[in-house]
């Protein structure tokens, strides 16, 4: 299947669905994101602190894809915020990603008490203008913090990634992002392996359409206009995970999912985590 992109605020486009490999442990990564290329996969999305960095790059050497065909994702991570070490630990992910230019790069957390990542943005910006980086974008910001970027630096971010499912469905920060041209990109879409799937009104749905839960779910995101990167290491569900380009979800399907609205996180609170 192919899979369709949006345009980021650099004019460059991004697939729509991708390949996310957070807690696949570093010897499996390889194995699990050529699976996914050979699925039809053309986003990756890692971080420096998934320590599986390499096992993607090993993955992309093997695979006979050339780098314009693909469209890599890595985050800076907490402990290197600060100019200077924003520009080392990017050298160290792309001597481990084997890439000359990264597609995406984004700050993993704001960690607003630690107070660096305008520091750490204009690292970025550096980076972006010296054409190491194609797009530049951030993690788990909220509005304040995207609001102090733009009133102190040049550059919005191309992409915010929250975390994003039906129970937490982020309508302002994403009436945000679309007001300021930011695609918003969906972390945790199928809730994590925690329930969300095993919901009666996802079941219904999946029942009428004759797709899978998560099949269902990848479809909401997909309509709401986002990104999303589902994680899976199981080939069946990784082919599954990308076929969802050929069906749609109504006006009363969405809104029965809008009823799952809960507001709990399944990960941190960005203002506090630190
Ligand atoms: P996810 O919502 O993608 O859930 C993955 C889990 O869902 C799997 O482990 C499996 O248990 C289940 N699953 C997957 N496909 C399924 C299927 N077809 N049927 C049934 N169950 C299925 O959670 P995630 O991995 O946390 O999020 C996706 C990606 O988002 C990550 O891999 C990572 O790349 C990114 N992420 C980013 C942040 C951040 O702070 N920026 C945080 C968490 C995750």
């Amino acid at each position: 299947p192919s899979v369709p992109t949006l345009t980021l605020n650099t004019g460059l486009p991004i697939p729509q669905l991708g390949f996310g490999v957070f807690q696949i442990p570093p010897e499996d990564t390889k194995k699990a994101v050529t699976t996914a290329l050979q699925a039809g996969y053309r986003l990756i999305d890692t971080a420096q602190g998934y320590r599986n960095e390499e096992g993607v790059g090993a993955a992309i050497a093997q695979s006979d894809l050339a780098p314009d065909e693909l469209f890599v994702t890595t985050k800076l991570t907490n402990s290197e915020q600060g100019y200077d070490s924003t520009l080392a630990a990017f050298d160290a992910s792309m001597t481990k990603l084997g890439l000359d230019v990264l597609d995406l790069f984004l700050i993993h957390w704001p960690l607003p008490k630690f107070d660096q990542y305008v520091d750490t943005w204009r690292a970025f910006e550096k980076l972006q203008a010296d054409g190491r980086i194609r797009s530049i974008g951030v993690s788990n910001f909220e509005i304040a913090h995207l609001e102090r970027l733009a009133a102190e630096t040049g550059t919005v971010p191309a992409v915010n990634q929250i975390e994003l499912h039906p129970q937490f469905p982020q309508a302002e920060l994403r009436a945000y992002h679309s007001e300021h041209g930011i695609v918003t990109e969906s972390w945790g879409p199928l809730g994590q392996g925690k329930g969300l799937l095993d919901d009666p009104r996802i079941a219904a749905l999946a029942q009428k359409t004759g797709r899978s839960p998560a099949q269902v779910v990848l479809r909401w995101h997909l309509q709401l206009g986002c990104v999303v990167i589902p994680k899976s290491v199981t080939p069946e569900r990784i082919t599954q995970n990308l076929d969802v380009f050929d069906f749609e979800l109504d006006r009363a399907d969405l809104d029965s999912i809008a009823e799952m609205e809960t507001g709990a996180r399944l990960g941190p609170d960005p203002n506090e985590f630190d």
